[in-house]
């Protein structure tokens, strides 16, 4: 069991940001960069440690409960944490896995997680206040943290991301799913850009087809006030839904893996270089740009 200190003290922080100049068409008119969140820590998934990074601060809570599917990331980046910080988790799963656990509930139950298997009508109503009273009632000393990590909290820790990046840039690309990351850098930028020179733009690369009800998540996480950042989210490269991942999608990450010092995967990542070497290709980004991909983890899920 760790403290708080000495647990962040076995993160890679900041995260590497790293050159990455692939010989795709269109990709040696511009600067393309890569922030490695995803090697932050060997198990757990960058992204997520940044949605949860303020939710967890001293004093630590003595337990917290959480949502997520059979491969979430979330929970199990949360599970190893409260693991490693000696905090109770419970996890609650949407579907029923006790006949053939996944890898990441496998992992789960190495962690002493709590888990609580639910069917998709109790799991839809996560966020129903009926609900999480009786939670409350039921884990008393338990924080609630939502599906995702998905909070305004999570906002906070994607700006910390965004101000480890020391170089000037253009664009950030980052995949898409309940738009808290997307929306923590829309509103790290927005900062940025009153202070700098340089106008940076946020571009989302939906990772589910959510034409519309994507900008709505990002938008219900942002405070009313008026946003200056550039943004928004390319719905083309979802590859017919969430996890959805046919075979030219796992042959670009498989070859992207051979390729290049560090590994995608098909949910997340592979979706966002994907869409990046189309964009390239398209000449969607004007000579010159400078443009930031954020890898965001995630690699545990493709187990
Ligand atoms: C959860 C996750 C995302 C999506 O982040 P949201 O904040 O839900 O939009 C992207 N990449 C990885 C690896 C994730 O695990």
């Amino acid at each position: 069991m760790l403290n708080l200190d000495a647990f962040k003290t076995s993160l890679t922080l900041p995260s590497p940001l790293i050159p990455f100049r692939p010989d795709w068409e269109g990709a040696s008119k511009v600067s393309l960069f890569v922030k490695r969140d995803d090697a932050i820590h060997p198990v757990i998934s960058g992204n997520k440690w940044r949605k949860l990074s303020h939710a967890l601060t001293s004093p630590l809570p003595k337990a917290v409960v959480s949502f997520g599917g059979g491969f979430s990331n979330h929970l199990h980046a949360l599970g190893f944490i409260c693991y490693q910080l000696g905090i109770s988790f419970t996890a609650i799963i949407r579907g029923d896995y006790r006949a053939a656990p996944t890898p990441m509930i496998s992992d789960l139950m190495k962690w002493n997680t709590h888990i609580e298997y639910v069917d998709r009508i109790t799991y839809r109503q996560r966020s129903d206040s009926a609900f999480l009273d009786k939670l409350k009632q039921r884990l008393p000393d338990a924080i609630i943290i939502p599906e995702g990590g998905s909070q305004a909290q999570a906002l906070q820790g994607m700006k910390d991301m965004v101000d480890e990046i020391e170089i000037d840039f253009d664009f950030i690309v980052a995949p898409v799913a309940s738009g808290a990351t997307l929306a923590g850098i829309i509103s790290a930028l927005n900062k940025r850009n009153s202070t700098a020179g340089t106008v940076h733009k946020a571009i989302g690369i939906g990772v589910l087809k959510g034409e519309g009800y994507l900008e709505g998540l990002v938008e219900q996480f942002l405070p009313a006030f008026q946003y200056q950042t550039d943004w928004h989210i390319k719905h083309s490269y979802h590859f017919g839904g969430y996890a959805k991942a046919p075979n030219e999608l796992q042959t670009f990450c498989r070859d992207f893996n051979n390729t290049f010092g560090f590994d995608i995967e098909p949910v997340y990542s592979g979706k966002a270089f994907w869409a990046v070497k189309d964009m390239l290709a398209r000449g969607m980004f004007e000579e010159g740009s400078r443009i930031i991909v954020l890898h965001t983890g995630g690699l545990q899920g493709a187990r």
